[in-house]
């Protein structure tokens, strides 16, 4: 198979879709490796790194895309970029939290197809694909160490000549894979962690990494297909938020992570709580993006409520590319495998369980599932 690579586009944008060691597995079963020049550097890998993995590394975008079947990206295409590449290529990428529909027209045009790698089922056999795990681990672990920098507080207890330090507190609302990481990040660091979801299973998951459980009984039925939340009702979103009324004062830095897929994020924290954390207390908002957990939240932006300092980064993943990287390489790795014939050839088969939720044409429809 014919695999390019190209520099990501996206501002900000420092990870790479397949790192050396991985283009060398690749090459090593018989794969050709085109990458356009630098296009790892910002994620700490040289030129001659792809090179000495068997990759030919090709001055412009075109030259690199020429005669490729594959496309291997980190980041949502434009639907220019879509309009250059050759036709009856696959792409490989994330699509973001805007729905896939703008790109349909290029798609059909261009008879192109698009894997969408944020539709990967949650299902063990696709676990090794799966890159909103791998995006979200690095992401927790940011999360956690950007709250750190911006708090005035040290997070473990000291006891020095100079006097005690308590160590700090920090509440993790929503302890999916990135909050999980962020409670296990907040430990190592020495502060009090407790967490909170709605989703019965997460309990055990909060306790056996030493934080305590804290909010609003969990209902058995709160979990949906695939192991995501449902939305919660209106009614149940109020009790939550009055039952974590009672905890957050007590926090000086909050994680919040909460998500359900294809819709806004939920609120956990309005206004009124907001108000009830002291000055110079944090909080790091990862639903930025799709509306945020808390009220206030500015997508990117740091904003300050009431002394409250509030983040709300977007793509954090791409703030450590390296690992981040290397990660995301492994899942579009295992996908090519998957996606091989025994001869080593690409074959899109729609009738695939892993390939049919995954693929994007210019054939779906509007309306079809966001990303
Ligand atoms: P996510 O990013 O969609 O959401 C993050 C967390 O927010 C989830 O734990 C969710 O339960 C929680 N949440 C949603 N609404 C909430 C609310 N109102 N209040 C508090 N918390 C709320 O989820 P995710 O981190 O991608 O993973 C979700 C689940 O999928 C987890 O159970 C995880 O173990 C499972 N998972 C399975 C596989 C697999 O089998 N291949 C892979 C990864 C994750």
């Amino acid at each position: 198979m014919r695999i390019a690579v190209l520099r990501e586009t996206a501002p900000g944008e420092a990870r790479v879709a397949l790192v050396p060691d991985v283009v060398q597995r690749l090459t090593k079963s018989g794969n050709q490796i085109s990458v356009e020049q630098e296009a790892g550097l910002a994620a700490g890998f040289t030129d001659a790194d792809y090179e000495k993995a068997g990759a030919r590394v090709l001055r412009s975008r075109a030259e690199t895309l020429t005669g490729a079947e594959l496309w291997a990206r980190v980041r949502r295409p434009t639907a220019a970029e879509l309009h250059e590449a050759p036709e009856g290529l696959t792409v490989v990428t994330m699509l973001g939290v805007e729905p896939a529909e703008a790109l349909l027209p290029a798609l059909a045009a261009r008879r192109l197809a698009l894997l969408c790698l944020e539709r990967m089922p949650r299902i063990t056999r696709a676990q090794t694909m799966d890159v909103l795990s791998s995006q979200a681990t690095v992401a927790g672990y940011k999360a956690v160490l950007l709250g750190a920098a911006e708090l005035g507080k040290l997070l473990p207890m000291l006891t020095t000549a100079a006097g005690t330090l308590a160590p700090a507190k920090v509440l993790v609302l929503g302890a999916g894979v990135a909050g999980l990481q962020a409670i296990a990040t907040a430990r190592r660091l020495g502060a009090v962690v407790a967490g909170f979801d709605v989703r019965p299973a997460a309990r055990e998951q909060v306790l056996s990494l030493g934080a305590t459980f804290v909010g609003p009984e969990v209902s058995a039925d709160a979990e949906a297909a695939g192991g995501y939340a449902r939305a919660q009702t209106s009614d149940e979103e109020a009790r939550t938020r009055e039952a974590l009324a009672a905890a957050i004062p007590q926090h000086d830095l909050l994680i919040c992570t909460a998500q359900v897929p294809g819709k806004r994020a939920p609120l956990l924290v309005d206004r009124r709580a907001l108000g009830t954390l002291r000055p110079g207390s944090v909080v790091v908002d990862l639903a930025a993006e799709t509306g945020g957990n808390v009220e206030g939240t500015r997508a990117g932006e740091r904003v300050v409520i009431g002394g409250v300092v509030i983040l709300g980064p977007v793509q954090l993943a791409a703030t450590v590319p390296l690992h981040a990287s290397q990660m995301y390489a492994r899942n579009v790795l295992a996908l090519i495998q998957h996606l091989s014939t025994k001869e080593g050839a690409l074959k899109i088969d729609p009738a695939d369980e892993i390939t049919r939720a995954i693929l994007v044409t210019g054939e779906e429809r509007a309306g079809g599932s966001g990303p």
